[in-house]
């Protein structure tokens, strides 16, 4: 199922952001939003990125599409260099990958009509004859589940679930390679999760998409990944296939996520894992290992040296003092 193509490379991936105070925007830090990311999306593959909030899934998510400019590190897309873009480049990558965001009703222009929408993305990558967009906008609202006259209407007219059906067509319009879907699905009714989860799937094998697909909710991640990016604090911690994860996390910071999900099986019992404190601030994240502070398994270098993100396994990837080579 998954071939192991890579279509992306991220190689120690930085995304910094100032941190500024008074009328002079005195710098006083920066945010490490991201701080050092290795990570490869396969051809076909759904990476699955989760980790509590704030802890940098969007920012990743929002330079690896190049609506940020890195700050450090590489990119490369179908074996090409993407880290740095001209205008010219960047309109180019657009029609190559796409975003799906969180939130279906702030992603869309409520003064637009929906076909219009759709429409604008098929004409900025050359689609100029009106009659081919027309019946191309109807193709994609049909694909997503909404009606060809659909196109007529405006966002307020849709439910939230339809909503983000038009985000997708809209991400669909020019045949994209990769999407990246920003908790595409936290912002819906449980009940309309599913429909869209089936959707993407459907759309993936269809249309030869891969995906990163980024959550903070472990059900929704362990349904549709092949592979599992767990991230903490600016950095990936655990990677690896997703039964790997759910059947034999390495990382503590992993097994606590997991042992706050309910297990379906009532003879596994899994304790429950309270992660002491809150997550540390990324402008000044703790020494040596970042999770240490809140780490039940710290061991005497966690504080002093940054563990390194080894492959412990075939396929399976950690960064802790307690797996060492
Ligand atoms: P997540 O998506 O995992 O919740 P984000 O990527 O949104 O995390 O945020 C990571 C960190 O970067 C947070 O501390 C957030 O406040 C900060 N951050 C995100 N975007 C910006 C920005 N444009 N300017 C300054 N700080 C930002
Ligand atoms: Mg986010």
């Amino acid at each position: 199922m998954t071939a192991n193509n890579k279509l992306v490379e991220v190689k120690d991936l930085k995304k910094y952001y100032p941190v500024t105070a008074g009328l002079l925007a005195r710098r006083l830090g920066e945010v490490k939003a991201v701080d050092g990311v290795s990570l490869d999306i396969h051809e076909g593959e759904t990476l699955g990125l989760v980790g509590e909030s704030g802890c940098g899934k969007s920012t990743l998510g929002r330079t690896l599409v190049r609506l940020e400019e890195p700050t450090a590190g590489r990119i490369v897309f179908r074996g090409r260099d993407i880290s740095h873009l001209d205008r010219e480049g960047l309109k180019g990558l657009r029609r190559e990958i796409q975003m799906v965001f969180q939130d279906p009703q702030a992603s869309l222009d409520p003064r637009m009509r929906v076909g219009d929408t759709i429409g604008e993305a098929l004409l900025i990558h050359g689609m100029k004859d009106e009659g081919e967009r027309e019946r191309r906008i109807e193709e994609l609202l049909m694909r997503v589940g909404l009606e060809p006259g659909h196109a007529e209407r405006y966002p307020h007219e849709f439910s939230g679930g339809q909503k983000q059906r038009i985000g997708i067509a809209r991400a669909l319009a020019v045949n994209p390679k990769l999407i990246v879907a920003d908790e595409p699905v936290s912002a819906l009714d449980v009940s309309i999760q599913a429909q869209i989860l089936n959707l993407l799937a459907d759309l993936k094998a269809e249309f030869g998409l891969s995906y990163l697909f980024i959550a903070h909710d472990l059900s929704v991640i362990r349904y549709i990944s092949d592979r599992i990016a767990v991230m903490y604090l600016g950095k990936i911690v655990e990677l690896a296939p997703r039964d790997h994860i759910f059947d034999h996390p390495l990382h503590p910071y992993t097994e606590a996520l997991l042992s706050a999900v309910p297990v379906p099986n009532p003879h596994i019992k899994r304790e429950r894992i309270i992660l002491q404190g809150d997550v540390p601030s990324p402008v000044n994240p703790p020494s040596g290992c970042r999770f240490h502070t809140r780490c039940p398994k710290a061991v005497e270098d966690s504080p002093k040296i940054e563990p390194p993100l080894i492959e412990w396994e075939p396929g399976h990837w950690v960064a802790c003092h307690r797996f060492r080579k």
